[in-house]
């Protein structure tokens, strides 16, 4: 593995090109001399002070300037919450006759005017305030104490929309809710919260996904946009996990195209040269499949067998809805009602990897035969992985891996695996065995920054990884898994599963 010693760039560090790569001499080449091309002398701080001092103190404050800016969003939040208030409040005390709208509409005027904004995007940010200050105190509170961002906060607030507004028993729920996802919250991403989030609140909604899944997809269609320049924009509103499906049958086309592509280029410089971009190839493929349903004609003359790439699609199905299956048609909630079933898998829902909950029904599809679906079985109470679908054994690990791990292992990350490398956590030539407590999903670009000097990955029992980066800060990052698929015991779902 290639190492980029910091002592090979020298002065370079100084200059803020600390992240830049260097190409690493060949064997027995001379190493380059950086600091010393204008006759000066090396810096004498070793490498690791130099970049704790450059460094260092920026991200110190970064985090204090980050948590100041949260707190005075959550102080924002109070204050279009508080017009808010008022508004009802004069509506309420001069009678109005339209149940406030006007006196709302006045106050978004009022504070739009003075901001220099739409008072109707005035309108839509007061709810989303208020919404925030009046059903998610904790949530608030946290983002006053910069423990989250403006991002997490609408993750939470929009998955929590299905909860719905309504009576005790809602706010109670809503509170159940609140608490649980806040507390993951706290310790991974936006863009990683948003599934996890969406799970917690499908899990406390009073109406079952399956109802309103049924109808949404009433609303299926395709709809086509005009745009400038002799363009249209193709809207297909489908099922998600036909929509994932195709996405991901463009994309390793998309891949294919562009590796054979680079294969050829390589093989032959003077050849002619296919430019498109990934996005361009995944357009010519959705066109010229639904045309003529053969995607060969995308392909440059170097693409072949493109017609045989099947799309990808991870469910995760937790063991208790396998076990329902026979027992389906005599067990099934009263829908008819709305009303919450006793069985404890009701409140558990199947999810569609880097989407989130998906229907009974699709599930249940899905975990019947097609080989197109790569399923997924786990233990809803501990969180864990029993076993992945193995159509080739040979591949076990992988398989293993990829649904332990579900997206690269650098915190924050959420490069898919798909996308990713499977990395050694301690390199195989330092005798890091190849198995699954030491290997680890690893995109390309956190798969080289881990092989920079200075950073340390370890990884302990049950897939944790650690990160230490080169000012000595420690991250933990828990396997995907453990995090989505755990399942969230509260009172109304305590059961002798
Ligand atoms: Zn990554």
């Amino acid at each position: 593995m290639t190492h980029f010693g910091l002592a090979n760039v020298g002065g370079v560090v100084c200059n803020g090109d600390m992240f830049k790569s260097s190409p690493t001499p060949a064997s027995g080449a001379a190493a380059p001399v950086v600091a010393g091309a204008e006759g000066a002398a090396a810096p004498s701080l070793p490498p690791a002070e130099v970049y704790a001092a450059t460094v260092g103190p920026a991200i110190s404050e970064l985090v204090k300037v980050r948590a100041q800016i949260t707190a005075l969003q959550a102080r924002e939040a109070t204050l279009l919450q508080q017009c808010d208030e008022a508004a009802s409040r004069l509506a309420r005390d001069e009678g109005h006759l339209d149940h406030g709208e006007f006196a709302h509409r006045s106050v978004a005027a009022e504070i739009g005017f003075a901001l220099r904004e739409s008072d109707r995007s005035m309108v839509h940010q007061i709810a989303r305030a208020s919404t925030l200050v009046e059903h998610y105190p904790a949530v608030h509170a946290a983002l006053a104490a910069g423990e989250i961002s403006q991002g997490h906060v609408s993750v939470i607030r929009d998955a929590g929309g299905i909860l719905g507004i309504g009576d005790a028993e809602v706010d109670r729920k809503r509170a159940i809710y609140e608490q649980q996802v806040l507390e993951i919250a706290k310790t991974e991403t936006a863009g990683r919260l948003r599934a996890i989030a969406k799970g917690l609140a499908e899990a406390l909604a009073c109406r079952p996904l399956q109802d309103r899944h049924a109808e949404a997809l009433r609303g299926r269609g395709v709809v086509l946009v005009e745009q400038p320049d002799g363009m249209v924009d193709l809207v297909a509103t489908v099922s998600a996990i036909y929509g994932k499906g195709i996405m991901d049958r463009l994309d390793q086309i998309g891949w294919a195209v562009k590796n054979a592509n680079r294969n050829a280029a390589a093989a032959d410089p003077g050849g002619e040269v296919d430019e498109r971009s990934l996005n361009e190839i995944r357009a010519d493929a959705f066109v010229e499949m639904l045309l003529s349903a053969d995607p060969s004609g995308i392909a440059s003359a170097h693409g072949k067998g493109l017609a045989a790439i099947k799309a990808r699609v991870q469910v995760i199905i937790p063991e208790e809805k396998l076990r329902d299956r026979s027992a389906a048609g005599s067990a099934r909630r009263d829908s008819a009602s709305g009303s919450i079933g006793d069985k404890a898998s009701d409140h558990i829902a199947t999810e569609l990897v880097g989407y989130g909950p998906i229907d009974t029904d699709t599930s249940r599809t899905v975990a019947g035969l097609s080989p197109a679906w790569e399923r997924i079985m786990v233990s809803t109470l501990t969180g864990q992985v029993l076993s992945t679908d193995t159509y080739r054994p040979s591949a076990a690990i992988k398989r293993f891996l990829a649904a332990r791990d579900l997206r690269c292992r650098a915190p924050g990350c959420n490069v898919m695996v798909n996308r990713s490398d499977i990395d050694h956590t301690l390199d195989a030539a330092l005798g890091g065995t190849t198995s699954t407590d030491n290997l680890a999903t690893t995109c390309r670009y956190h798969h080289t920054m881990k092989h920079h000097p200075g950073w340390k990955i370890r990884q302990h029992p049950g897939g944790v990884m650690e990160w230490e980066t080169p000012l000595g800060r420690k991250y933990t990052d828990r396997p995907g898994s453990t995090v989505r698929f755990r399942r969230v015991v509260h009172a109304e779902s305590a059961d002798p599963f």
